[in-house]
């Protein structure tokens, strides 16, 4: 599959602009559940996303990136911030605006497994977001899934038959129709080929870059290594521990990555090579907690080019080249 294409702004239309958006869970203790801390989860994250376009979101577990996309659809509550989805402020939305953002924003689940109700037929399962929202006839519903059915690469039939009849890479085929029921703007896809194996992941990659196509569909492609990044994405936000460390369009990311993270990143995407290694070998040393994150730099503690300032000064983002940006002191004043 070849690389996306970097379109430059004045080509660009913004559906989704995040701004300092931040979500804390209260941990609590004692039998009257005092709050003590928070786990920082998303950390004053900012971007924005144009029509048509991929994002990708990279970071290792922990770094925030499922939190916030659970805050996006409005799962969970932000702390603060602001997210303007096609010119709303979603964090503002009342229950009829929220109801409208839910179905232009939909979510690709990780595992094709466990996201389908086993005792639902197939038809039942993809029509559910629009009985959800009173859309039609059970007849207009159905109908409805076997186009997407055909849509997807399965056969109208596969309406009548259940999620256990198929194998993981159909299942995600049939997660992705659902998705697709309720004509959204936005679709999250949550690691969508983590869980399957490497023979299929391409072919569930394809499918989703022929539907954005299609159906100018724009994506949030959330994974933790770069590789499936690269080529789905044509921006690409690397996060560490609730925060964004570098932000780029996919070419400057991986032609020239400037954060140490995104570096060890870039290094450790597989290449046919027996010998090579991999992500968790290049960059030393654990995830440190997001309840007590490190002073200064959040990567401080494993930074290989880590200086004196780091650990006393937060880096705020330097501009590398036109909206090539990155959170580091090595680039700071
Ligand atoms: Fe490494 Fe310092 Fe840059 Fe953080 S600010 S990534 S510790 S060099």
């Amino acid at each position: 599959m070849e690389a996306k294409k970097f379109q430059s702004p004045n080509q660009r239309e913004p559906l989704l602009r995040v701004s300092n958006l931040v979500k804390y869970f209260p941990v609590k203790e004692g039998i009257f559940s005092k709050v003590v801390t928070h786990v920082r989860a998303v950390d004053g994250v900012s971007f924005s996303l144009d029509k048509g376009q991929t994002l990708g979101l990279v970071g290792e577990s922990g770094c925030g990136k499922t939190t916030l996309a659970r805050v996006l659809l409005r799962l969970i509550p932000a702390t603060s911030g602001e997210i303007t989805f096609d010119g709303m402020n979603i964090l503002k939305a009342d229950g009829g605006q929220l109801r409208k953002h839910r179905r232009n924003m939909q979510l690709i689940f990780q595992d094709p497994f466990s996201s389908l109700n086993p005792r639902m037929r197939v038809g039942k399962i993809i029509g559910e977001p629009l009985s959800h929202h009173n859309i039609g006839t059970p007849r207009d519903r159905r109908k409805k899934a076997q186009e997407l059915l055909e849509i997807v690469g399965l056969q109208a039939t596969d309406v009548w038959r259940y999620p256990h009849e198929f194998s993981g890479g159909q299942r995600q085929r049939i997660g992705i129709a659902r998705s697709l029921v309720l004509n959204p703007k936005l679709i999250i896809c949550d690691e969508p080929v983590s869980a399957l194996d490497v023979s299929i992941q391409s072919q569930i990659l394809n499918l989703l870059d022929k539907l954005q196509k299609e159906f100018n569909l724009t994506y949030i492609f959330i994974a933790h290594g770069l590789n499936v990044i690269r080529h789905m994405s044509d921006r690409v936000v690397v996060m560490y521990l609730g925060k964004v460390m570098e932000e780029a369009s996919s070419d400057q990311l991986f032609s020239s990555p400037k954060h140490p993270y995104t570096k060890a990143l870039v290094a450790a995407i597989p290449v046919p090579n027996p010998r090579s290694i991999g992500f968790e070998a290049t960059v030393e040393g654990d995830v440190p907690s997001p309840i007590n994150p490190p002073s200064g730099c959040s990567f401080h503690t494993r930074c290989s080019e880590v200086m004196e300032v780091c650990s006393k000064k937060e880096p705020g983002f330097t501009i590398i080249e036109g909206d090539h940006r990155v959170a580091c002191h090595l680039f700071g004043e």
